[in-house]
Parts: structure tokens; C-alpha cells; sequence
């Protein structure tokens, strides 16, 4: 007689390995025919690394690659920045994780993002370090490594200092601490904190912040837990505070060029380029219109450019009459309503305009009118965002070039 399970179909579920998301594929420069494009290059890459172990001093630079390395391309930038000496890298997501794991990286990973669902397994299999917060998931992760008879697991363990979104609060410290004592299986090497408004450059909040966290890694101290490492800043608190480096600092945007507050540091060097070129060119007469809606119309006899690149590039439809790109590198304004494949510019004064020349929507030209600039800074304060915001909407139609200049 053959065992029947209590619950039919659910053992079987439980041995079955997670369910592997296709998941979506960016446009590749192989098979790229529209020359809209992103150019990575990886030599300010690795000089805003250097500049950020400068100013790190003696604590350790774990660069942040989460949301596909901020729209760069994260496999390519964790090669180049694991050969340049980061001495980690962070992501948010489990799965973003894996993808690094799968490329071939080999540096320490720390996931962030709280979310493991039910895949210790994974964590294990991957030799990845979980950021943890409730003492559910120090249990789970602790029966994990029991039952797989793995060796014991680093982990981070977060509390929650002061911006209310993610870690443990300060007041169950002593109950972790506990919990983490009694707990062989789990390595605690990372003790770690977020900073609320070090953006803005606010040292008050940062210290504010910090003192909690100093009253937390007492009380584990008190219950003999000390983590090798505590760390809290990300650039700007970096740039902002030296007693906010502790043992290891963070840096998600600085890697990728841009200053999180205007004058933060003005040595970086911007990473990402996105261009485009002119497909269509026209001559319209005045009271003649553009784009969808008419929303703009010639008020002289205008010399009209159209891009093969829209919203759904990642090009907001937010800019439509509003933002401007770089021809020869001169301005021309976006005008007419922002599709989601094509845009229009206004070319008329910048003179010999042809067919398939460059054009810039982000990132610096140099060209035979001048040379500009448009930074993600620049875009965001258009928007009435943030450049993590415009960094990461590139979207994945985009191919990314990798350059080496
Ligand atoms: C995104 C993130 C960072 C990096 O922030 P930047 O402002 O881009 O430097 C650091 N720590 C945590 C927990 C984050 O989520």
C-alpha cells in the first residue's frame, strides 16, 4: 500500500524547487536597430568608486546596484566595480541578487529589500546575506540552516532609528538581542540603520538618527552580541557627516555620477548617457501644428526634428513643451506632446541639422555649436522629482552600451 499524503498535492508542492519566473529581457545592443541607446561608461564608473573609498577613509564601500543597478545594467556594473574593489555589493530584491549570483559575481551580496517569502533555501544556496528585522525571520532563517545541515549564515540585522519603513524598533532590541544569542546558526555581522533625511544634508536628523542607533548596538552589547561591522550611510550622508561612515558605508547614486544634493561633490562623474537620432526632419509653416493634440504651434516657419524615442523609453510624456535635448551640442526644446515611440524638437536655430545627426536627452555633448550638458538633476527638477526616479525609468527598450572610452 503506497502512502497517501494528508493533504494531496501538497508534499510534492513543497518539494518542488521555486517556480522560475521568466523574467523580462532587456533590449540588447546586438540586436539593436533603432539607434536610441544608453552608453554606460565604465571608466567614470570605476573613478566615482575611487573618489568614494577616498572619502570613505577606513570604512568599506559596498556599492548599491538595486533596480537593475539604477537602470545602468547590473551585471555589467557589479563586473566592473567587483574588479575595481568594491568591497560588496547591495540589492533590494532576493531575485536581483540571484541575477548577480548567476552572472558570476562573487562578492558579498547583502540584500536589503526585507522580502524573502519562503526562500531561505535560496539565500543559503546563493551564499547571500539577508538583511533581518523581526524574529520571525531570524527563526526561519535559523531552522533553515538546521534542517539543511548548512553552515551557519551571515546575516545583517536592521532596526528602524527614525524613518518608520523598514527594521526593528530600537525598543525590541534586548528581545533580538536574545533571540540572536541563542541562535549558533546565524552570524551576525552587520548591525544596520537608514537615514531619513541626509538627502537634504540634514546633520540634526543624521545625529538624531545615529545616537538610537548607538543606545541599540549597546543594549546587544549588554546581551554579548556585537556585530563585526555597523553601517547607516548612503551618499548623501556620506558626503554629509563623517560620524555617519562607521564601518561601512552605502552609496547607490555617487556610484552612478550624481550628486544627491546640488554641491554634495562635484567630482563625480555622470555614468549613463542616453541618445538618440534625428529620423525625420521638416519645415512647417507658421499656424501649422505638432504631435498629438495639437498642443504646440509655429509661430515662424519652424524646422521640426523627430526622435525615435518616447515615453516609453522612458522619455516622460511630462516634458512634452517643457524639457529640451542636445543637437550639435546646442538646446532644442521638446515641442508638441511627447508620444510613446517618437518625439518632436524644435531645431530651427541651430544650423545644419541633418538627417541622422546625434542628439542627447541626457548626459553631456560636445558639438560643432558648443557643448551642454543636460544632467539627471536637471530632468528630474523638470519632472518635480528626483534623478533616482529619472535614472531608473529608462526603460528596458533601451539597449545599454557599455564603453570603455
Ligand atoms: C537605496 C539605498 C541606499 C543607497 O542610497 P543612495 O541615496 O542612492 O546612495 C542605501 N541604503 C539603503 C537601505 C537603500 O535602500
Amino acid at each position: 500500500m503506497t502512502h497517501q499524503p494528508l493533504i494531496p498535492g501538497l508534499s510534492s508542492a513543497l518539494a518542488t524547487p521555486l517556480p522560475r519566473v521568466l523574467r523580462p529581457q532587456r533590449a540588447v545592443p546586438q540586436d539593436t536597430v533603432r539607434p536610441t541607446r544608453a552608453e554606460i561608461n565604465l571608466a567614470n564608473l570605476r573613478h566615482n568608486l575611487r573618489l568614494l573609498q577616498r572619502h570613505a577613509g577606513a570604512s568599506q564601500v559596498w556599492s548599491v546596484l538595486k533596480a537593475d543597478g539604477y537602470g545602468h545594467g547590473s551585471k555589467a556594473v557589479a563586473r566592473t566595480l567587483e574588479r575595481a574593489g568594491t568591497a560588496g555589493i547591495c540589492v533590494a530584491l532576493l531575485e536581483e541578487a540571484i541575477e548577480l549570483r548567476d552572472a558570476g559575481i562573487r562578492s558579498p551580496i547583502l540584500v536589503m529589500g526585507g522580502y524573502f517569502g519562503r526562500a531561505w533555501g535560496e539565500v543559503l544556496k546563493h551564499n547571500l546575506t539577508p538583511v533581518l528585522y523581526d524574529a520571525g525571520q531570524i527563526e526561519e532563517l535559523a531552522d533553515e540552516v538546521r534542517y539543511s545541515r548548512s553552515e551557519a549564515a551571515d546575516i545583517h540585522v536592521k532596526f528602524d532609528t527614525g524613518m518608520s519603513r523598514l527594521g526593528a524598533p530600537p525598543a525590541e532590541a534586548r528581545a533580538i538581542a536574545e533571540q540572536l544569542a541563542a541562535a549558533p546558526e546565524l552570524n551576525l555581522r552587520g548591525l544596520m540603520t537608514h537615514f531619513a533625511c541626509a538627502d537634504g544634508g540634514d546633520t540634526d536628523s543624521i545625529r538624531r538618527q545615529l545616537s538610537v542607533f548607538a543606545e541599540v548596538r549597546e543594549t546587544l552589547k549588554q546581551h554579548g552580541v556585537e556585530p563585526e561591522i555597523c553601517h547607516a550611510a548612503n551618499s548623501a550622508a556620506l558626503f554629509a557627516d563623517d560620524t555617519a561612515k562607521l564601518d561601512m558605508v552605502r552609496p547607490g547614486i555617487a556610484v552612478f555620477g550624481v550628486e544627491p544634493k546640488r554641491g554634495m561633490c562635484s567630482e563625480l562623474k555622470p555614468v549613463m548617457t542616453v541618445l538618440s537620432r534625428i529620423i525625420a526632419l521638416r519645415t512647417i509653416d507658421p499656424g501649422q501644428s505638432v504631435g498629438y493634440g495639437w498642443t504646440w504651434t509655429a509661430k515662424r516657419p519652424t524646422r521640426v526634428a523627430t526622435l525615435p524615442m518616447g515615453y516609453a523609453d522612458g522619455l516622460s510624456r511630462a516634458l512634452s513643451n517643457k524639457g529640451t535635448v542636445l543637437v550639435h551640442g546646442k538646446r532644442a526644446p521638446i515641442i508638441g506632446v511627447v508620444s510613446m515611440d517618437l518625439t518632436m524638437v524644435d531645431v530651427t536655430d541651430i544650423p545644419d541639422v541633418r538627417l541622422g545627426d546625434d542628439c542627447t536627452v541626457m548626459g553631456k555633448q560636445v558639438g560643432k555649436h558648443g557643448t551642454d550638458c543636460i544632467s539627471a538633476t536637471e530632468i528630474a527638477d523638470q519632472l518635480g522629482t528626483i534623478p533616482w526616479e529619472v535614472l531608473t525609468s529608462v526603460s528596458r527598450r533601451v539597449p545599454r552600451f557599455y564603453r570603455e572610452p
